[in-house]
């Protein structure tokens, strides 16, 4: 399974998408997108970085049916 974090889900218009196999290396991917793209460290703020940490999600689950949010 993998994970993934979505830009658009930090509430960014961007539709940068990055995954990985394991949370540290989709948040590392994120954070150097973040830094690339938006010029955005969310190193320099834990709250930032914990909330880009909570974005990820884990992908080739499907929503359950009917379970909608
Ligand atoms: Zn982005």
């Amino acid at each position: 399974m993998t994970k993934s974090f979505r830009c658009r889900d930090a509430g960014l218009v961007c539709r940068a998408q990055v995954t990985g196999e394991t949370e540290e290396e989709v948040l590392g991917q994120a954070i150097a997108h973040a830094r690339e793209v938006h010029g955005v460290d969310l190193t320099d703020s834990r709250t930032l970085a914990r909330h880009a940490q909570s974005l990820i999600r884990d992908d080739g689950r499907p929503a359950p049916a009917g379970a909608g949010t």
